[in-house]
């Protein structure tokens, strides 16, 4: 990784932010032009730290999608693809169970079921004796899937290898402040450690910030983008024996989902009604998103979650809470009508040439945002 020792700077394309998308984007931009100059700022001292280590893990196969039948095919073509390219990182070695609930579900097990064989999804009934796990009187059905998770450890690891071995400049503890719509494009960086204000000059920029992207936007005289957020809370559990081994997710409504979380060597837990804690649109903020993250009381709901979901699954009544991880989630307001996680890709964002802004919806659409790129390349 380089050390940030310059006032100016100038390269072909540089990428402002170090979470997966940006670090993977930056590997993916020099592996397809490997003589030009490709640098990568994060503001923290590490790459991956925020939302693409504060999430789930699961790696998506379709299933969770049946009210975006898109999305739910874009997962199932991209699942194959990362499974592949970082097979290291993932986690196979525990089973996965979908539940249908009787009551408040949007989805019933017969819809499914038959989505599941549109999208080409495996799926069968689970054994009697994980389907006794559960609460009947509230679960129509459950069903065994093809559903795995990634080590959020192990992929920073893997990253940082592809960023060295393709010749990516990586400058951390870098913040960008501003971008000045030049031509070549300029961005104003703050690097605590050394000079206090550099700029570095690119023919193109790709913003991959996440929940931060308007704070950027906003600072350099750009019209925020409509994007929804929201506080979140996963917990991490150590579940009970017989669940150790196991994911649940009860589909399709104010449910829940636990599943392995590698790096800890325990379990998530997220509930569809507790795990946002509170929701807002940048548009009409008038905080920061890095502030309301800073000074956010960090109040957990561990106990509501696990009163509701033990009503399904008596034996979460025995989770043993450990932490929370806290992070912002991003999302378009498009989601609200069918609960998609498209990749929003913005290219000359405000008419400024070569200033793109990406939003990762989830990890495995990093494949979605490389087709568009190589699309316009
Ligand atoms: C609770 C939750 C659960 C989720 N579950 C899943 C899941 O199970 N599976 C899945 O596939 N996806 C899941 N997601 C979505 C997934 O986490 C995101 O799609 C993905 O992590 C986004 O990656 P990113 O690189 O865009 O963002 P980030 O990882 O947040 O990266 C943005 C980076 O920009 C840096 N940064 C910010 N401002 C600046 C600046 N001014 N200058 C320089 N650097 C800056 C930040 O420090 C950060 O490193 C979940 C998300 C959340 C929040």
């Amino acid at each position: 990784m380089l050390s940030l020792s310059m006032q100016r700077l100038s390269c072909n394309t540089l990428v402002i932010g170090g979470g997966f998308f940006g670090a993977y984007l930056a590997f993916y931009t020099k592996s397809f032009s490997p003589s030009s100059r490709v640098v990568l700022v994060e503001k923290e001292n590490e790459i991956m730290k925020r939302a693409s280590y504060n999430n789930q893990a699961r790696i998506h196969n379709g299933y969770h999608y049946p009210r975006s039948f898109v999305t739910a095919l874009r997962s199932r073509d991209n699942f194959k693809r990362f499974t592949e390219e970082f097979k290291e990182c993932v986690k196979k070695d525990f089973k996965k169970y979908y539940a249908v609930s009787r009551i408040n579900s949007k989805v019933t097990s017969a819809q499914f079921r038959l989505f599941c064989e549109r999208i080409k999804a495996p799926l069968k009934p689970a054994p009697g004796k994980i389907a006794s796990l559960f609460n009947r009187d509230y679960v129509e059905e459950v069903f065994q899937v093809k559903e795995y998770a990634f080590d959020a450890d192990l992929l920073r690891q893997q990253m940082r290898t592809k960023l060295t071995d393709s010749g990516v400049e990586v400058i951390l503890g870098c913040k960008a402040v501003k971008i000045k719509k030049n031509s070549p494009l300029g961005v104003v960086v703050k690097s605590p450690k050394q000079l206090p204000n550099s700029l570095i000059s690119a023919q193109k920029v790709f913003v991959c910030l996440y929940a931060e992207t308007n704070e950027l936007l906003s600072a350099s005289g750009i019209p925020k983008l409509d994007l929804k957020q929201q506080m979140t809370e996963t917990c991490i559990v150590e579940v009970p024996d017989e669940l150790k081994n196991l994911g649940v997710t009860v589909m399709c409504g104010p449910f829940f989902s636990f599943m392995p979380f590698p790096p800890e060597k325990m379990h998530s837990f997220t509930h569809v009604r507790y795990t946002p804690h509170f929701t807002w649109y940048d548009k009409r903020a008038k905080r920061k998103n890095s502030e309301i993250f800073r000074s956010f009381i960090r109040d957990s709901a561990f106990i509501k979650m696990k009163k509701d979901a033990s009503r399904l699954i008596p034996l979460i009544e025995k989770f043993k809470y450990k932490k929370s991880l806290w992070e912002i989630k991003t999302l378009l307001p498009v989601s609200d009508l069918d609960d998609g996680r498209p990749v929003l890709f913005k290219q000359n964002l405000s008419g400024v040439e070569g200033l793109n802004v990406v939003i990762g919806g989830k990890i495995d659409n990093i494949y979605d945002l490389c087709g568009r790129i190589a699309e316009i390349k």
